[in-house]
């Protein structure tokens, strides 16, 4: 019997931060999903506040394919061609940390793609079904400059590129994304320094030429020199995703001047508009300010692990911040704070100890103290209304009440309902919210070490019987090398960790 698929029974609504309302999602191919985030820029280790977005946009993944979507989810990683303050001229960020630390370009890329691809592994985030580089698609930018240049959306200057925002407006709609206006732009802004190669100040680059001492470049048609920084988005999504799609995701502050270029590079290249719905995620804080690079107002996800900042009072797991982040809807700005991360610790053990209590109960005849298939309903409601996590949290609790009330015998379930509760639960705590159960996760690990300790001492043991001490000497030694310290004692040998 064929399966249908749970989007069949869903009407997921997503808020389109272009129409500015929650929309009825509909793929432009049933069944299936492309959707693209911005990935980061890797010039230095991410921070929490990166963290939060792609974190977001895991949890958007990992509903839609819950639902049964087949998802195709490209997240680009930024190698080049992003400057330092997000504008047109100065030095690449990738360039500059290269330059600072004596190393080639591509030894920075490689350091932050892995701490990158580490420190979302600890969060339990998947990996993009296509990761692609910037530098990987010089050749594709290079020819969709010159299908701008060829549609007259695009002059070249001085051996640069800019795209012509005012001649693009006369046709198309420059800021309906970001809400702004050309006009009222273009009364804004100060005038052109006399070495500019833009006509106006509102242009963008879509290829720059090198300066001499510019180290990351390319040869092109108009200079050897590199690709714009909006670029890289519009043709690694055309190019995986196609000239339309249905998804793009980023943070709240690329909605101007990102992803508005993108609009803009999109319709000019291909005559039509890339993307159905737009998601932006919104801004972790920190003291009530964004959590920024260049300001230094950070935390590190290994500061949070190891508990060494100030702001911390111990060490998190991961698991907890991923909990604490998705308890706050994607769409708000969620202010970081110990005593904050404290609260969701708590929350999480509790929701832990009754996913646990869960396989342990047994069934009844029939259910009596909660209707099953309404709160499950429910739950379903909460992610079908925007991916709304933090009222999904709420019903999950009314699960562990009732959880718990099953634990003390105050009330009775029957098997389907049962196994329609386990069912829920673990696919929205495990599957949905991508928690993992840290307490299960360690004890497993403290098992299997215990075990792997016990062999050895037997080992040793059965070594000094037969008086090999040059074998039970090594691997007391060995051990103790790696910071495990054997005891003998009168009841035997036990261990300690260092
Ligand atoms: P970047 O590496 O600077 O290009 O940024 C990578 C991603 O992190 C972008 O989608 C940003 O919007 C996002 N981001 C940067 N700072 C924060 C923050 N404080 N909270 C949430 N997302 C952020
Ligand atoms: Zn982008």
């Amino acid at each position: 019997m064929a399966v249908t698929p749970l989007h069949k029974m869903h009407e997921l609504k997503i808020y389109n931060s272009i129409s500015g309302k929650k929309e009825i999602f509909k793929p432009i191919t049933e069944g299936n999903i492309g959707m693209y985030v911005c990935g980061p820029t890797v010039y230095s280790n991410v921070h929490l506040g990166n963290c939060r977005t792609f974190i977001s946009f895991d949890m958007v993944f990992r509903y839609l394919k819950h639902l049964g979507y087949k998802v195709r989810y490209v997240r680009n990683i930024t190698d080049a061609g992003h400057l330092e303050n997000d504008a047109d001229d100065g030095e690449d960020k990738v360039a500059k940390k290269a330059r600072l630390e004596q190393l080639e370009p591509m030894e920075i890329v490689q350091r932050y793609t892995l701490d990158f691809h580490h420190v979302m592994s600890r969060f339990n985030s998947i990996s993009p079904s296509i990761e692609p580089t910037a530098t990987g698609h010089i050749v594709e930018q290079i020819e969709i400059i010159k299908t701008i240049l060829d549609n007259g959306y695009a002059y070249v200057s001085n051996g640069s590129v800019y795209f012509d925002v005012q001649k693009f407006n006369e046709t198309n709609n420059y800021g309906k994304l970001s809400g702004r206006n050309l006009e009222d732009m273009i009364a804004n802004t100060r005038e052109l320094s006399a070495q500019s190669d833009k006509k106006n100040p509102q242009d963008f680059a879509l290829w720059k030429k090198a300066d001499p001492q510019h180290i990351m470049r390319w040869p092109s048609p108009w200079s050897d020199g590199f690709p714009g920084w909006h670029l890289e988005c519009t043709v690694m999504s055309t190019k995986y995703l196609g000239e339309r799609f249905d998804i793009h995701g980023g943070g709240m502050d690329l909605k101007f001047p990102h992803h508005e270029c993108e609009i803009a590079q999109g319709e000019a290249a291909c005559g039509q508009t890339p993307v159905n719905y737009w998601m932006h995620a919104n801004m972790l804080t920190l003291n009530g300010k964004k959590m920024s690079k260049s300001t230094g107002n950070t935390i590190s996800p290994e500061e949070l692990f190891s508990g060494n900042n100030d702001f911390l009072g111990k060490p998190f797991d991961a698991s907890i911040v991923r909990f604490f982040m998705m308890q706050a809807h994607y769409r708000s700005i969620l202010d970081f704070s110990n005593d904050a991360l404290e609260a969701s610790e708590k929350g999480f053990n509790k929701l832990m100890d009754a996913v646990q209590t869960l396989e342990t109960l047994s069934a009844h005849e029939k259910t009596e103290g909660f209707d099953v298939e309404s709160w499950k309903n429910e739950c379903y409601d909460a992610m079908n209304d925007d991916f709304n996590s933090p009222i999904l949290i709420a019903k999950l609790f009314d699960g562990v009440k009732f959880i718990n009330i099953l634990k003390e015998q105050k009330a009775t379930i029957s098997k389907q309902d049962l196994d329609m509760l386990k069912m829920t639960m673990n696919g929205f705590v495990f599957e949905v919210l991508g928690l993992v159960n840290s307490n299960e996760a360690s004890s497993k690990v403290n098992d299997k070490l215990s075990g792997t300790v016990e062999l050895l001492i037997n080992l040793r043991a059965e070594a000094r019987a037969n008086k090999d001490f040059a074998t039970s000497d090594k691997i007391r030694d060995k051990l103790l090398e790696i910071g495990i310290q054997l005891k003998d004692g009168r009841d035997g040998t036990s261990f300690s960790l260092h």
